[in-house]
């Protein structure tokens, strides 16, 4: 390819993590300047090239951000892409709309992140793509409530139906009972279920404004989160949390991977249900609107 670092100038950044920097970035040729996020990784990151891997197999996939270019390393070769050149998310990450509305979401504006990403998921574990770091800071917005898969850093794509895929990748804290200790599941391993889990976790997250499964001030160390996950009791909803919502977080938080709801399940659940998407969707948009993140887009 002829895409290099430089045909790029970067305008302002828009997120770190832990693979490097998310700038929003425009090419210097591009007719019109469109505005695009340039993902750059520090040298040698094997993350890069797995993400552009699983981002070219998903390149049709519904729900998940688009890359545009893989922008080699200036040596070339064989070595791990520089940085990936991918659509602009204008509304940000989900963590950055907690943040900037100040309070937690409600359940219409979060039924539209569940079932877009249920939609996501669903052609990705067709394609037997796991994600495994599916978290808030990992669901990108678009200006009309739109949310899409970004981050494929710790995904895989699974050669063999058991595939075991319980290493330590993602983050511990929205990661399912059975990746602690896959040897303990092996009957009913299933990899697809981890995903499904971290979603749940994830929704319930939005609910209550900050992470579920530890009182809040604990610290998220390894063996505290561990002990949470594996032995602790799903959290305490808030009594106005409906009936429906309550049930389908139960069904991602089922500790028995084998016993989870699926993601065809979950799709067919009334807290998703389609013709609700569209309201649902809305109400979304307008916490976007309201975050005014893109202000700075
Ligand atoms: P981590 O390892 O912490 O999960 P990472 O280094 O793999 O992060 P990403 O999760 O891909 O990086 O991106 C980090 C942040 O940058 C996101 O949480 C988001 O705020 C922002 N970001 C990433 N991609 C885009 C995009 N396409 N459009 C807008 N913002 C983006
Ligand atoms: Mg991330």
């Amino acid at each position: 390819s002829d895409v290099r670092l430089s045909d790029f100038e970067r305008i302002s950044v828009l997120g770190h993590g832990n693979g490097g920097t998310v700038y929003k970035a425009r090419h210097r040729r591009g007719c019109p300047a469109q505005p695009l996020a340039l993902k750059m990784f520090t040298v040698g990151d094997a993350s890069a090239a797995r993400e552009a891997e699983i981002l070219k197999l998903a390149a049709d996939v519904p729900h998940v951000v688009r890359l545009h270019a893989v922008v080699p390393s200036a040596a070339g070769g064989t070595e791990e892409p520089a940085a990936l050149a991918l659509e602009l998310m204008p509304g940000g990450s989900l963590t950055g709309l907690l943040r900037h509305l100040g309070r937690p979401m409600g359940e219409r504006p979060i039924a539209a992140v569940a079932r877009q990403t249920l939609l996501g998921l669903e052609s990705l574990h067709a394609l037997r793509i796991v994600h495994r770091d599916l978290k808030p800071s990992n669901l990108l917005l678009g200006a009309n409530g739109e949310v899409k898969i970004a981050d494929f850093g710790s995904g895989k794509v699974l050669r063999r139906r058991l595939d075991p895929c319980a290493s330590y990748v993602g983050t511990a804290a929205y990661m399912s009972p059975e990746r602690f200790d896959p040897e303990a599941y092996s009957g009913d391993y299933d990899p697809y279920a981890a995903d499904v889990w971290s979603l749940g976790v994830l929704i319930l997250e939005l609910y209550m404004g900050h992470f579920p499964l530890l009182p809040v001030g604990q610290r998220p160390d390894w063996a505290a989160l561990m002990c949470a996950i594996c032995f602790g009791e799903a959290p305490e909803m808030p009594a106005a949390a409906s009936e429906e919502f309550r049930d389908f977080v139960a069904r991602c938080l089922e500790k028995k991977a084998g016993r989870r709801a699926s993601v065809a399940e979950l799709l067919q659940h009334p807290f998703v249900a389609e013709r609700d998407a569209a309201e649902a969707q809305r109400s979304l948009s307008a916490l976007v609107a309201e975050s005014d993140q893109s202000g700075d887009l």
